[in-house]
């Protein structure tokens, strides 16, 4: 998918290492500003740790659905169990891994 780093082996943002139905999300890293499906998509392809987004910083938009393209604030996204626009269920899954990315 364009503009999606690491390694998405479709078109919906599911990659090597997270690739079940419902993972359909990619993330907008704070450290570098870049979309990647997952963490450790970024931990392989970027030269850099990762840094996560502060909670004054939820406001911003850093979630792509990769199914319709709706892009979701942080705290949009934390908030919900799928997406605004197309309604497709997020991969419950993902809750566990939040703090890897967001400051909750
Ligand atoms: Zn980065
Ligand atoms: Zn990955
Ligand atoms: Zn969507």
């Amino acid at each position: 998918m364009n503009g999606i780093h690491g390694s998405p082996i479709d078109e919906q943002t599911r990659c090597i290492h997270y690739h079940s139905e419902n993972d359909i999300v990619a993330i907008k890293f704070k450290c570098c500003n870049t979309y990647y499906p997952c963490y450790k998509c970024h931990q392989e392809e970027a030269d850099h740790d990762r840094e996560v987004w502060q909670k004054e910083e939820f406001h911003t938009s850093a979630i792509l659905c990769g199914l319709c393209g709706h892009i979701h604030t942080i705290r949009d996204y934390l908030s919900r169990s799928s997406c605004a626009n197309c309604h497709t269920a997020f991969n419950e899954g993902c809750a566990l891994h939040h703090h890897i990315y967001f400051d909750v």
